[in-house]
């Protein structure tokens, strides 16, 4: 195996979550010197929803492990939207309605824990050529545009790579060091925990709530073996909302919820994270050699807080970026990744 430190990577990837993992994939299969560090010991947990959307199944098949996923995740056959609304009588009174709507899936959508998720990504980097490295990166050195010098916590020597790619999802810590942030505000937060129940509910519900919190939204995805994936968020508000309470407040009043809860009970704590969206908020190319792609440049979706999908999207346009830089030595391609990220989305 190459050696971490003795080695001159092609590219180092900082942050192993759907962006980092798939990227890792693309450029392994290029046939790329790539390092793959995170700073957490795989399996490990990641706070979310687990559904994966149509555009993360077409990534993953593109990727070819989507039969892998399939066969590991819960598939969804219906989903059902609530919409909870209010019939205002002589401007005072409120009688609340919930409308209901059914939607047979027309495209296959999965949940699967992103622990695993995000597992099978590095396992098949890892078969590709990719190497995984467990260390927290604190700094990258991008001065030279040749060589990033990548610091890794308890580490005098750093890791050299030809270009960094900065994958660290919402945490953009390391972004802003190099100046790559221009609105370090998250543009919405979300929370989720496990709940174990008898109650059977075999299909996903999303529950909008638009006259208590019109941006935000909370749902129910079952996940097979009595455990289901409950959680609420927001998105697109500037006022910080009281997650927590709101989470209450919807397992109260949902009746699905109310009824999971019945039968069963909460299986882990409630943990939330924050949203970057809309493609905005930071710029994707750094100083020197350096890129960044996912969550971290904002690639999850304003209108439905959906982030997978869209940060392994962000990485299949950054490998073809990074393949024609190391193909040519021309350093000036990685400036077209922005624009290409916008003609492409
Ligand atoms: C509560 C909640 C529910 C959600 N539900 C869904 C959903 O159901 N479906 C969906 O599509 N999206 C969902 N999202 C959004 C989705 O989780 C993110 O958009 C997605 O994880 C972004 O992927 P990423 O690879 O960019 O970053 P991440 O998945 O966040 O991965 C970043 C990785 O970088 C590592 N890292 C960070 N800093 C460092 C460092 N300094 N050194 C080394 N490693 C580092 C982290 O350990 C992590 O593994 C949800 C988000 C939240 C908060």
């Amino acid at each position: 195996m190459a050696s971490l430190y003795g080695t001159t990577w092609d590219t180092a990837i900082i942050g192993a979550g759907p962006a980092g993992g798939a990227l890792a994939i693309d450029l392994a299969t290029f046939g790329h010197k790539v390092l793959l560090i995170d700073k957490e010991r795989f399996p490990r947990e990641k706070v979310c929803g687990d559904l994966l959307g149509t555009s993360a199944l077409e990534t993953l098949k593109k990727l070819g492990i989507c039969e892998k996923v399939r066969r590991v995740g819960y598939e969804l056959k219906r989903t059902r939207i609530y919409r909870r609304i209010e019939v205002r009588f002589l401007g005072a009174v409120h009688y609340p309605i919930v409308l209901q709507k059914e939607h047979a899936a027309r495209e296959s959508t999965f949940i699967l824990e992103r622990r695993i998720l995000d597992s099978i990504l590095c396992e098949e980097a890892a078969t590709k050529g990719a190497v995984f490295t467990t260390g927290k990166v604190t700094e990258i050195d991008a001065k030279d545009s040749s060589l990033a010098f990548v610091r890794i916590a308890g580490s005098d020597t750093p890791v050299r790579a030809r270009i960094a790619v900065i994958a660290t999802g919402a945490d953009i810590l390391l972004a802003e060091k190099l100046g790559m942030i221009t609105r370090k505000e998250a543009t919405g937060f979300a929370a989720r925990c496990y709940i174990q129940s008898d109650f059977t509910m075999d299909e996903a519900a999303f529950y909008f709530d638009r006259y208590r919190n019109p941006s935000g939204y909370a749902w129910l995805f079952p996940m097979g073996n009595r455990m289901y994936n409950a959680g609420c968020g927001y998105l697109r508000c500037n006022q910080r909302i009281d997650l927590k309470k709101e989470f209450h407040s919807f397992l109260s009043e949902f009746d699905p919820a109310a009824e999971l809860l019945k039968h069963g009970k909460i299986a882990s704590p409630l943990r939330g994270g924050s949203l970057r969206t809309g493609l905005a908020g930071s710029n994707p190319v750094g100083p020197g050699a350096v890129l960044a792609v996912g969550e971290t440049i904002g690639t999850t979706r304003p209108t439905t807080g959906e982030g997978i999908g869209p940060a392994m999207w962000s990485a299949g346009i950054a490998a073809q970026v990074i393949n024609e830089v190391l193909r040519s030595g021309d350093i000036g391609l990685l400036k077209t990744y922005p624009e290409r990220l916008v003609r492409q989305s």
